[in-house]
């Protein structure tokens, strides 16, 4: 059994915590590997060598940082087939998703790359009588992120990119269930040339997480996972002074007003529920059907639901895989019975799927569930799984209504081809990311991402100009080089002459 470990100060380590998880392949549902769990020595150790590292990195030229980040971006595509082929043995996802994932994080180190123009300061030049003022921004230290089983690679790269160019140290906390990607990048950077404690890894459970919340070292940390996880790390980092964006979970609404067309739609809405088997932040799970869009719709994507191929990741003619735990499993399928109880109509039904070969595994099939109240547990809790809940609704303004009224506010989208509809929507809707005819609008590296209300904690989105901006902070510095002239010392405030 192989043991998933430590990368610090450029090299595999072991630690002295003897905890270890079970990491499983989630199409066999066997045991692969264990990972470690570390201690808060171990944290103590990966910081110690970030705080090190920051000396040399933070005074590192631009133009040596954004060589070292075009080494890194060309050795991560000539790699990208090894890290999705981790990502689909670990996480469980098909193979062309987890390509996905690691092209959407490369884009990411590209607008890190730009690191030189990004950090471009202002200048304003005889503010007063030979006085001269100019900004600019200076990494924070060394900085931490804490990330979810369900981008092994992408949510990791929404952060170090940014925050390595910017000339910062950075630990990551990667999650315990798909931890392997971490340490092939850890790798990667290696043979960029970064040099070594400039990027750490520290594999971990809830121990290793709030010794790096409480570290008095860790001047930011950057968090994606749950919604009560982020509260949490929210709370606790900035109580130890941390400048901190966490970001929750989600509960994603795609209206259908009654102009859509009912084949365009459900082929998106099948893709953007059941892609990936439902675990991404930004999955349709809730299909608000308006007046008589619904029974069309409906109709449609439950025919699409039942011709989705279930099958092991690294199957190249599978659609979707398992998800990522037995534990996970046991969940979706009890909330689909609940659903069931509670007065749902299971219209697919995803339960007790087989798949011939893998009998173990983590499965879920598809499943569509119609006439879901807002009241009922599948609507009200995050099910991070392949089931669409259809809410039927009278009015474009009911379903902004009905979207407002939730408690996140990560990602929505609206199917029509009335400008003026998706306009009403777009302006109305308490989200921070919005998709027109788009069910999954995430947003390219050069924006920044990051939902509303219980879906972010903290000011900041990641990556794009909000990354640059909170893994930095400003100098403003007056100067004035000439002593002749109109310069008196006055006992007055400081006013310009
Ligand atoms: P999670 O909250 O269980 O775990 C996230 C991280 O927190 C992991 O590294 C984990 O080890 C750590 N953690 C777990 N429990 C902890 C505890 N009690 N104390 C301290 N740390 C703890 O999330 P997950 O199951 O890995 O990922 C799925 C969740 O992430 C979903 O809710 C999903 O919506 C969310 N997510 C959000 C976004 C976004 O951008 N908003 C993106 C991806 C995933």
């Amino acid at each position: 059994m192989s043991t998933i470990t430590h990368w610090i100060a450029g090299e595999a380590v072991v630690g002295e915590s003897e905890r270890r998880a079970p990491v499983f392949d989630p199409a066999t549902g066997q045991q692969q590997a264990e990972v470690l769990l570390a201690s808060a020595t171990d944290v103590e150790a990966a910081v110690a060598a970030a705080s090190q590292a920051f000396e040399s990195w933070s005074q590192t030229s631009l133009s040596r940082r954004s060589r070292i980040l075009f080494s890194f971006r060309e050795l991560l595509s000539q790699n990208a087939d090894e890290l999705a082929a981790l990502i689909t043995s670990e996480h469980g996802k098909v193979l062309s998703d987890a390509l996905g994932e690691v092209q959407r994080g490369q884009e990411v180190i590209e607008f890190a790359c730009g690191i030189p123009a990004l950090l471009k300061g202002e200048y304003s030049d005889q503010v007063s009588t030979s006085v001269d003022v100019f900004s600019y921004r200076e990494p924070l230290g060394v900085v931490a992120g804490i990330t979810p089983f369900n981008f092994p690679a992408m949510v990791p790269m929404w952060m170090f990119p940014v925050a390595i160019a910017c000339g910062n140290t950075f630990v990551l906390k990667p999650s315990e269930r798909d931890p392997s990607a971490s340490l092939l990048i850890a790798d990667l950077w290696k043979r960029a040339g970064l040099p070594d404690g400039v990027f750490n890894v520290v594999q971990g459970d809830k121990e290793a997480v709030d010794a790096i919340l409480d570290s008095p070292d860790i001047a930011a940390v950057s968090f994606v996972g749950s919604t009560p996880i982020a509260k949490y790390i929210h709370e606790r980092a900035s109580a130890s002074g941390k400048r901190v964006q966490a970001l929750g979970g989600a509960k994603n609404h795609a209206v259908v007003p009654s102009d859509a067309d009912p084949e365009f739609v459900s082929d998106h809405l099948a893709a953007a529920a059941f892609g990936s088997a439902g675990e991404r932040c930004m999955a349709i799970s809730a299909a608000v059907l308006v007046g008589d869009a619904g029974d069309r719709v409906l109709e449609a994507v439950s025919r699409k639901a039942r011709e989705v191929r279930v099958g092991a990741g690294s199957d190249t003619g599978s659609d979707m895989g398992p998800v990522v735990t037995k534990a996970a499993q046991q969940r979706i399928l009890g909330l689909v019975d609940r659903g069931e109880e509670q007065g749902a109509k299971v219209v697919v039904d995803g339960r007790g799927l087989g798949v011939d070969g893998y009998p173990e595994g983590f499965w879920v099939g598809p499943t569509v569930l119609d006439g879901v109240t807002t009241e009922m547990d599948v609507y009200r809790e995050e099910i991070f799984g392949p089931v669409l809940s259809v809410v039927r609704v009278e009015s474009l303004d009911e379903a902004i209504a009905l979207v407002n009224s939730n408690p996140y506010g990560n990602g929505t989208a609206i199917f029509t081809s009335n400008g003026a509809a998706a306009r009403r929507f777009q302006r109305g809707v308490h989200v921070g990311m919005i998709g027109v005819n788009v069910p999954v609008p995430v947003p390219m590296a050069y924006y920044s991402f990051g939902g509303w209300k219980a879906s972010l904690f903290g000011d900041k989105h990641v990556h794009g100009p909000e990354g640059v901006s909170f893994y930095t902070r400003a100098k403003v510095v007056t100067t004035r080089w000439e002593s002749t002239g109109t310069a008196q010392a006055s006992f007055a405030f400081p006013t310009s002459t």
